[in-house]
């Protein structure tokens, strides 16, 4: 595995492949990797010919007063995991290869980052869409992974690929859970073991929303209304919100039908924790995805296991 710290450096070495038509597999990241990670990678692995990896915790996208000094940083357990996955090039920039000295130029997607965490984070999006923009002309990957667990960055990222028609396929993974449901995260590591069996009160919400659904709830209000009272039994999990949207566009609805995000986003202890479930309905027919158990969570060589539940 090569580890590659600069543009030209990286631009060089993909030139390369292109050259002799092997296809590239692009996973960003802000490092510190867990199981979900590791699921990006062995997608990408499973479809490409180079995978390539990017550490970088891109201080564009913490807000004003958040965790960017202390977010958890682990270079070298993250070069060991991606050596263990087959990750051919681990690209690892410092802020000025990304940003430049005085940087003019910002990415903004509109409306689809005003809802949801949009609202308590009205930068977040803007961050990510600029270093996402910024690392796919780097790369220039065929296809770029993404997880499901950040479903609001993922229908971002395959907006602004399609509108600004980058050549990219953009591909949506599984969200990895820990054994006991709760969605993996960098930021679980914040929690204290009290906090932490607390925050398992989103997942049980979330299955008891899908629960309602499979049992005919059709109104959007009200399936919102139940999942929110469900993490609100938890006193130590501070709702931020619970929403019903559509899955595509995040979009209002009237009625469950078609393709449904249920959307949670929660404070707990130090940590902001969000989750979310895919609900798929056609008429009486319902369908839903709430990610994968991780097969092994601590072994740095496992990766996505068995289906939380989907049906
Ligand atoms: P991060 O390093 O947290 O910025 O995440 C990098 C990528 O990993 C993003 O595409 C995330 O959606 C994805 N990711 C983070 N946690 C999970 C998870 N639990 N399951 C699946 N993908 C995840």
């Amino acid at each position: 595995m090569k580890l590659i710290e600069r543009g030209d450096d990286l631009r060089g070495v993909l030139d390369e492949a292109r050259a002799d038509a092997r296809s590239v597999g692009f996973v960003p990241t802000m490092g510190s990797f867990h199981a979900g990670h590791r699921s990006l990678m062995q997608a990408a692995r499973a479809a490409r010919h180079l995978v390539v990896v990017s550490v970088f915790v891109n201080p564009t996208q913490f807000e004003p007063g958040e965790d960017f000094e202390r977010y958890p940083r682990d270079p070298e357990r993250d070069a060991a995991i991606c050596e263990a996955e087959g990750v051919d090039v681990l690209f690892a920039p410092a802020i000025d290869e990304m940003y430049g000295a005085r940087p003019v130029v910002t990415v903004h997607v509109a409306e689809l980052t005003e809802g949801l965490c949009g609202v308590s984070r009205p930068h977040h999006f803007h961050g990510v869409a600029t270093v996402v923009t910024k690392l796919l002309a780097l790369v220039g990957p065929c296809a770029a992974y993404f997880g499901r667990k950040d479903f609001q960055q993922l229908v971002v990222v395959r907006r602004l690929a399609s509108e600004l028609h980058l050549p990219v396929e953009v591909v949506g993974c599984p969200l990895v859970r820990e054994p006991d449901g709760l969605a993996m995260s960098t930021r679980n590591a914040y929690l204290e073991p009290g906090q932490r069996r607390a925050a398992t009160v989103i997942y049980r919400a979330l299955r008891h929303g899908v629960d309602a659904v499979l049992e005919g709830q059709r109104d959007p209000a009200t399936l919102r209304r139940l999942v929110a009272k469900a993490i609100t039994v938890e006193p130590e999990v501070r709702l931020e919100y619970a929403e019903v949207v559509r899955a595509g566009d995040l979009g209002h609805l009237e009625v469950l039908e078609g393709d449904v995000l249920v959307a949670v986003a929660a404070r707990v202890g130090p940590s902001r924790l969000i989750d979310n479930v895919t609900i798929e309905v056609h008429g009486d027919r319902v369908d839903y995805d709430l990610g994968v158990i991780a097969a092994d969570p601590t072994t740095p060589a496992a990766g996505a296991g068995a289906p939380a539940a989907t049906r």
